[in-house]
């Protein structure tokens, strides 16, 4: 299959983080776990600590944007008038989890992905001294932005990739001497999808988005390290519970960015009943301090914890070097 690869642009290679977007029209419910108008920091309590704690992180890198020839067909005949070009992202994804437990901090599960994503109905694989792009033609649905329908494909693909690490790492805890559902999940960003996982935490640690009404906004100000807020529900394109928590810090920055430092937002299934729900976000107060990283050591500590951290290191690594890759495509570009 002949392509044409697009002149390097730096910004393919920069990632896209899992962070926080949407809209802060998210329909909030304040009354999950106390009422609304008696909202006030929690403290930590005690808690039976889990065996394990898997920490689940995927990474995704744009390798090169390239164009695709595409039959132009005309609808009423069938007959091929020409050829069009059609949008294709190569990308390289990965999907890893580190597990903490009694043998210490180790990588459990790392899975790699290259893939060609594209409206080119016709498109194959492409193979490249780098590796194969499996081909994913994606359904342009009319008028969309390519390049978003085309990156959201690669994202559901992450994401499905992230759900197959995680089983496969839960499976794996039997290897050592860990019940699988004894073990606490801590997924890097939203659960979207996985909702339905118990024992699952999503862990948000930006925020863009300000989702509270203000008079609740404000116990988050309030809170002390390792301190929560009551449970609410949040509701954008799906649902679930979540509750913010202040992270310990050796140091807070001055006034301005006092507010938000150290805090991260959890979230766990929405179908969870309320008591599981309260017992995990006991749980996150006492687990994820554990992990925070110190902010010698990274610039988005101490909410990058260092499980995650560690993970998204080596996945970059097996991703493997940006240039070499690009050279590798535009080789294949001419087969
Ligand atoms: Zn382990």
């Amino acid at each position: 299959m002949r392509f044409h690869v697009d002149s390097w642009d730096p910004a393919y290679g920069s990632s896209v983080d899992a962070a926080e977007s949407g809209s802060s029209t998210a329909r909030i419910e304040a009354d999950v776990e106390v009422a609304a108008a008696s909202w006030a920091p929690i403290a930590p309590t005690p808690v039976t600590v889990p065996p394990a704690v898997l920490f689940i992180d995927g990474v995704r890198r744009v390798d090169a944007r390239v164009w695709l020839p595409e039959p132009l067909i005309d609808p009423d005949t069938g007959e091929v008038l020409g050829v069009q070009p059609a949008m294709g992202l190569c990308a390289s994804y990965g999907a890893g989890v580190v597990c903490s437990c009694g043998q210490g901090a180790h990588l459990l599960r790392a899975l790699t992905r290259r893939g060609l994503f594209t409206t080119a109905s016709s498109a194959t694989d492409i193979a490249t001294v780098a590796g194969t792009y499996q081909a994913h033609v994606v359904d342009d649905r009319g008028e969309e932005n390519p390049a978003a329908v085309l990156s959201a494909a690669l994202q559901r693909l992450l994401n499905d990739l992230e759900i197959i690490a995680a089983a496969e790492a839960r499976s794996a805890l039997t290897d050592h001497q860990v019940e699988p559902e004894s073990a606490l999940v801590v997924v890097d960003g939203p659960l979207r999808g996985r909702a339905s996982l118990a024992m699952t935490l999503g862990y948000i640690k930006s925020h863009r988005i300000t989702y509270l009404p203000p008079a609740l906004h404000a116990v988050i100000a309030h809170l002390a390290a390792g301190e929560r807020t009551p449970i609410f529900s949040m509701g954008t394109s799906w649902d679930r519970l979540s509750w913010y928590l202040r992270l310990p810090a050796s140091q807070a920055p001055g006034d301005d960015g006092a507010l938000w430092f150290g805090v991260v937002r959890v979230e766990c299934a929405a179908e969870l009943p309320i008591e599981q729900a309260i017992q995990l976000a006991n749980l996150s107060q006492s687990v994820l301090p554990r992990y925070a990283t110190s902010e010698y050591k990274d610039h988005r500590a101490p909410q990058n914890l260092a499980p995650i951290a560690g993970v998204e290191r080596e996945l970059r690594r097996r991703l493997g070097d940006p240039l070499v890759i690009d050279r590798a495509l535009r080789q294949a570009s001419f087969g």
